[in-house]
């Protein structure tokens, strides 16, 4: 009886239901996939009459449809549906495509097919009374992880050698983002080391419509190895957590800026290279040229926004907790962001400038806790996410499962896992 039971627990349940998946994963990876019929095909009757419009610049909603002989309340009613319903206002150039169906050459136009994405598509039909309704249907995607390795090389960056792995930039940028909240990418990257990424590859009727992503990553650093996995949780939101199950993403990132190089360290004691005395370094100084979009390090609010002599123009943040940033050496602020605006992680607050005490273009970064300025490179950052007992043991399962399937795709790198 308990036995029984204990099969049917949730938890115990969602194992199975996860382990079974990526045990089909795993069969998968040595499985010719069956492509599916294309979505749209079937919609195509030959005895009807289909025609494709890509929007264009200068294009609106209501000018396309009465191009195609639509009323104007016609062109009222579907742009109102198109709102109500998809949520779509606005068509943009050179992505978004309309079809348009009539049952003959010279009939009316029966169906509207708006497609703004390649994952998407809103289907309008009239009705007999003239209506038209509007239903959004989306596009089945076929998604494979594929793995990516790569070795730095003498004189090398990250960058370079990532591209020279075959690892698209957007992913790169990614796993950038991710890898900076564990490493410094100035004083952990050394000629010889090792990396790999596991990401996500979306494809539709067999032709690969974009990439999604990334799944996990591993970097040899000078500090050790560094490696990180995308889990969703039993209540469906997602992160990113290292071997141990520690949540990887911090609640400030060390490197505000990615790819800069550091020019001056934090240090109690420095030849102040403007006032020639010694004084204290508070921050840390990141080389980047005029205008460079300064991201927040973290969530927060702004606290202060001004000039002064010494950091010339400068901005500073309060986050969660008892940490807070300042941003110096502006050339310029970004408009909506004052004081009191609330910010996201990554979004825009200023740009990189040399105003103030500054012998060029740099960054000056400080981290603030508890009102003692700490050193940004070592400072022990708190992570966003971390997991209660029982997630931890159930990402651990998943690990130990994800490790053996990247370690066949180690074997052969062509081979993928089928999502
Ligand atoms: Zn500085």
């Amino acid at each position: 009886m308990k036995k029984a039971k204990d099969i049917l627990n949730p938890v115990n349940l969602t194992r199975m239901v996860v382990a079974l998946a990526i045990l089909l994963t795993l069969i998968a990876i040595f499985l010719v996939v069956t492509r599916r019929a294309p979505a749209l095909d079937s919609r195509r009757a030959s005895d009807t009459c289909t025609s494709v419009v890509v929007v264009a610049s200068g294009d609106t909603l209501s000018k396309l449809l009465l191009e195609q002989g639509l009323t104007h309340n016609d062109v009222d009613a579907i742009a109102k549906t198109l709102k109500k319903d998809a949520g779509i206002s606005t068509l943009r150039a050179d992505s978004d495509k309309i079809e348009f169906t009539r049952q003959t050459d010279n009939a009316p136009v029966s169906k509207i097919v708006v497609i703004p994405s390649p994952w998407k598509q809103v289907e309008l039909t009239c009705d007999e009374a003239g209506a038209w309704n509007c239903k959004t249907v989306d596009i089945e995607r076929d998604t494979r992880a594929v793995y990516r390795a790569g070795e730095i090389l003498d004189g090398d960056s990250f960058y370079l050698a990532g591209n020279r792995a075959g690892i698209p930039a957007g992913i790169l940028a990614d796993v950038y983002d991710l890898l900076a909240f564990e490493m410094d990418f100035e004083r952990d990257v050394r000629a010889g080391q090792k990396f790999w990424v596991v990401y996500e590859e979306n494809f539709s009727d067999g032709k690969k419509i974009d990439n999604g992503r990334v799944l996990a990553v591993s970097f040899d650093a000078l500090r050790g190895n560094v490696k990180m996995y995308r889990y969703r949780k039993s209540d469906g939101t997602t992160g990113y957590y290292d071997a141990d199950g520690n949540g990887a993403i911090k609640s400030l990132k060390r490197t505000p800026i990615n790819n800069a190089k550091v020019t001056s360290s934090f240090s109690n004691k420095r030849k102040h290279p403007v006032l020639g005395y010694t004084r204290a370094h508070k921050g840390v100084d990141f080389r980047a040229s005029t205008g460079t979009p300064i991201p927040a390090a973290g969530a927060g609010r702004v606290i202060a926004r001004g000039y002064n002599r010494g950091h010339g123009n400068y901005i500073k943040l309060r986050h969660n907790g008892s940490y807070e940033t300042l941003y110096a050496h502006l050339s310029r602020f970004v408009k909506n962001v004052k004081v009191g605006t609330n910010v996201r992680q990554g979004q825009t607050i200023g740009y990189v400038g040399s105003t103030g005490m500054s012998t060029g273009p740099h960054l000056h970064y400080e981290i603030i806790k508890d009102g003692k300025h700490v050193n940004p490179m070592t400072v022990k950052l708190p992570a966003i996410s971390n997991l209660d007992k029982k997630e931890k043991k159930n990402f651990t399962e998943y690990r130990k499962l994800m490790d053996d399937a990247i370690e066949e795709l180690k074997k052969n790198q062509n081979l993928f896992i089928q999502l």
